[in-house]
Order: structure tokens, then C-alpha cells, then sequence
């Protein structure tokens, strides 16, 4: 689960990470009285009005700017919340923006180049430990960094078991070139980050730019904070943060009735039961010359009624050219499953694209055969190939 960068800083912040201060704000009334109550409370003159969407490169996209006074924080704010924001990371249709977060200008008056780092926390898979990952080039794209100057993104990795240790941060400040206040000021922003991370439960933490302030103070300006969706349970409180205008609408219904779907660019459906038979019919649709428009898993109880809402869901994706069902009848039976696919399909009565089942396991024979006396426009397979062969025939 993604966070907003305003949520992500307030997270932080409890964990007693220095940030950047702002107010998040729905228009631009609140957001010039946020700007009023940051002025009080920080001594800020200048603030930067900064769009609260779950994607990066806002900046490029004009969705941060800076404003030097009241007017120019109401005409800002106006102009952003509204505008479909796009971004290298979005649409090109580009993300609508609710809100924005009022930030007190952190930066020095007319220094071109300021000190600015990134910083990650993440983990690593290959070694199972976590992974604090940084450079000194911050601000910028840490992929065109990774390319054009991949020695200067250094990693170091944390034992969960342990934590992270005191050398450790004092290596990370140190290879950032810092000394004096600022690298007393980076070992414990490092160690107090880490523990966020790992108090959190989450699986991202993304800072760019960490900056160094011109007296010497190590904030976070940015943050994208992803949390892990399956420790949850043990956050009550963050699960409030979701903003489902952020996310896919398929998705989120397909969550409200327990059917494990994502949402990809292609233009074949698929309804599989179990993950890993999704992952193989995935290929499978590849190597036909198709590209797989969703992962769907139905899991275990593949009726009528739930192969009725997985077809609403894969058709209200308009790349939709075909439906791919790939069901193995273990403990479900595949008679059962072809029967609830045959009433799904009269039920709904609009089904435009060409429909495959491949249905194998017990009473998989009976399947074949309702399928194929159904009289509906439903191609049946009992084999792997023979199902590729005919997700590559309805394509060409
Ligand atoms: P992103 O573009 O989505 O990654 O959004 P960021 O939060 O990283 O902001 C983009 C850029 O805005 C940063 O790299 C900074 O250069 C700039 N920025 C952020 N906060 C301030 C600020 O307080 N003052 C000034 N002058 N610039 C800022
Ligand atoms: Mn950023």
C-alpha cells in the first residue's frame, strides 16, 4: 500500500525523522490558511505547494512549485488541485490531484546548488536483509544515476536480527562526504529511518532528496513510503491512510470480493484458479502472440456466481480481446466450474470476445462436453498447447 507523501512524512516524523514540515490542504482557502500556520509556527516566509498523487517526477511535471507569498499559495494551489498531473511515471492521461501539502520552503535563498542526497530502505530478496541504499546525487532520477554514474550509489546492508548498527551509520554519513554537525545529524537520521522501516512494516521507503540544510540539519523533503500490505493486521491505524482514489477501480472491487486481480496493459483476459497456474497461463498467452491484460486468481471456489464477477471485471477492461480460462479441477470439480462459466455467460448476454476454457482434472471430460453442446460461443481444451493455439487463433 502506497502513501502519500504527506502521510509518509508524518509517519516518519513519529518515528523522530527530521522533515521538511507542511499542512495538507483540499483547496485553496485551506491552503493559504496552512501557509499562514506554517509562517507562525517555523518563521517561514516562502512555501512550496507540492501535489499529493502516488507518483514520482512531480516536480518535472509542474506539480511542486514555489510560492513567495499568500497570493501566489492560493493561485498555486488553484492551479494544481484539479489538474491531471502527469508525470515520467504516470499516464499520459496523468493523475487528477485532490489535495496538496503547503511545505515551508526548506531551501537556501539563491544557492544553485544545494546539498542534496538520496537515500532508500528496502529489502533485499537475494540476501534476505534489509538494504539502505544511497548517493550523493540526489534530486534526481536514481535509474539515470544508476546508469551514467552507478559507483556513486553505495548500499549498505542491515541484518534484521540486529538492527542497524552505529558504524553503520556513521560509514553512510562518511561516504556522503559529510563532517562536523551534518554527520552527527546523518547517523541518526539513518538509524531513526531504519527504524521506521522496520517498526512500520514497510517494504519501501524511498527519500529524494534528503537535503542538508544551510545550518547543518539532515530532512527529508520527499518520501514515498510503501507499506507492506500483510502486515496490516498489525496496524490498524495505517489503514486509514489508503486512498482508493489512487488506485485501479478493477482492483479495488476485486479486493471487496475476495478475487486476487491486478490490472496489466495487455489485451488477453485470464481467469485462473491458484497464482501459480495465473503465472503459467500468463506465458502461456505470451508465447500465443497475445499480452495478458490481468492476473486473475479465482482461487478455490470457482461457482457461477464468482465466475460471473471475475468476466464482469476482466470486460470492463476495454483492451479486452479475449478470455483465457485456465481452470485445474482439484478439490472444485471442472463440471461445476463449466456449468457456473455457461450461466455466467447467458446471465451477462453481452459477451462480445471470443472465450477459451481449458478446464482439466476431475470430471474434466463432463466439462468438455457441456461446454461443447452448450450451443454458446465458448472453444473448449483439455491441453496446455491446444489452448495457446487457440488464444494465437482468435488474435489473428
Ligand atoms: P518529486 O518531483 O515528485 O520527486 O517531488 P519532490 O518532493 O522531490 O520535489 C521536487 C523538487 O522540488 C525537489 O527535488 C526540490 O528540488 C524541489 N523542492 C522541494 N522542496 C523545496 C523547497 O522547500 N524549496 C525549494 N526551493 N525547492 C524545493
Ligand atoms: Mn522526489
Amino acid at each position: 500500500m502506497n502513501l502519500h507523501e504527506y502521510q509518509g512524512k508524518e509517519m516518519l516524523s513519529s518515528f523522530g525523522v527530521r522533515i521538511q514540515r507542511g499542512i495538507v490542504a483540499q483547496n485553496a482557502e485551506e491552503a493559504v490558511a496552512a501557509a499562514k500556520k506554517l509562517t507562525e509556527d517555523t518563521g517561514t516566509g516562502w512555501h512550496v505547494i507540492k501535489a499529493q498523487v502516488h507518483a514520482g517526477g512531480r516536480g518535472k511535471g509542474g506539480g511542486v512549485k514555489l510560492a513567495k507569498n499568500l497570493q501566489e499559495v492560493e493561485r498555486i494551489a488553484g492551479e494544481i488541485i484539479g489538474m491531471d498531473l502527469v508525470t515520467p511515471q504516470t499516464s499520459a492521461e496523468g493523475k487528477r490531484v485532490h489535495q496538496v501539502l503547503v511545505a515551508e520552503d526548506v531551501y537556501y535563498p539563491g544557492d544553485s546548488e544545494p546539498e542534496e542526497y538520496y537515500m532508500s530502505v528496502l529489502l533485499n530478496r537475494a540476501t534476505g536483509r534489509n538494504m539502505i541504499m544511497y548517493s550523493t546525487e540526489g534530486g534526481m532520477d536514481i535509474e539515470t544515476v544508476a546508469e551514467e554514474t552507478p559507483h556513486l550509489i553505495f548500499t549498505e546492508e542491515i541484518d534484521p536480527s540486529v538492527g542497524i548498527m552505529p558504524f553503520q551509520a556513521r560509514k553512510i554519513a562518511f561516504n556522503l562526504g559529510l563532517s562536523g554537525l551534518a554527520f552527527k545529524e546523518m547517523t541518526k537520521f539513518v538509524t531513526s529511518l531504519y527504524t521506521a522501516y522496520d517498526k512500520s512494516d514497510s517494504s519501501l521507503f524511498e527519500i529524494n532528496p534528503v537535503l542538508k540544510t544551510s545550518d547543518d540539519k539532515i530532512m527529508a523533503v520527499d518520501a514515498k513510503v510503501t507499506i507492506d500490505e500483510n502486515a496490516l493486521y498489525r496496524h490498524k491505524d495505517y489503514e486509514a491512510l489508503r486512498d482508493l482514489r489512487e488506485e485501479n477501480p478493477i482492483e479495488v472491487e476485486a479486493k471487496e470480493v475476495g478475487l486476487n486481480y491486478v490490472d496489466l496493459d495487455g489485451n488477453v483476459g485470464c481467469m485462473v484458479n491458484g497464482a501459480g497456474l495465473a503465472m503459467a497461463t500468463m506465458d502461456l498467452i505470451k508465447q500465443a502472440g497475445g499480452e495478458p491484460a490481468n492476473f486473475l486468481d479465482v482461487g478455490g471456489t470457482a461457482d457461477a456466481a464468482r465466475v460471473e464477477t471475475a468476466f464482469e471485471l476482466i470486460l470492463r477492461d476495454p483492451n479486452v480481446k479475449a478470455i483465457l480460462i485456465n481452470i485445474f479441477g482439484g478439490i472444485v470439480r471442472c463440471d461445476r466450474v463449466a456449468q457456473g462459466v455457461i450461466d455466467a455467460y447467458k446471465n451477462m448476454g453481452n459477451i462480445e470476445v471470443p472465450i477459451i476454457v481449458r478446464l482439466q482434472g476431475t470430471n474434466a471430460d463432463i466439462a468438455k462436453e457441456l461446454i461443447d453442446n452448450s450451443g454458446l460461443a465458448v472453444m473448449s481444451a483439455t491441453e496446455f498447447q491446444e489452448a495457446a493455439d487457440k488464444v494465437h487463433q482468435v488474435l489473428s
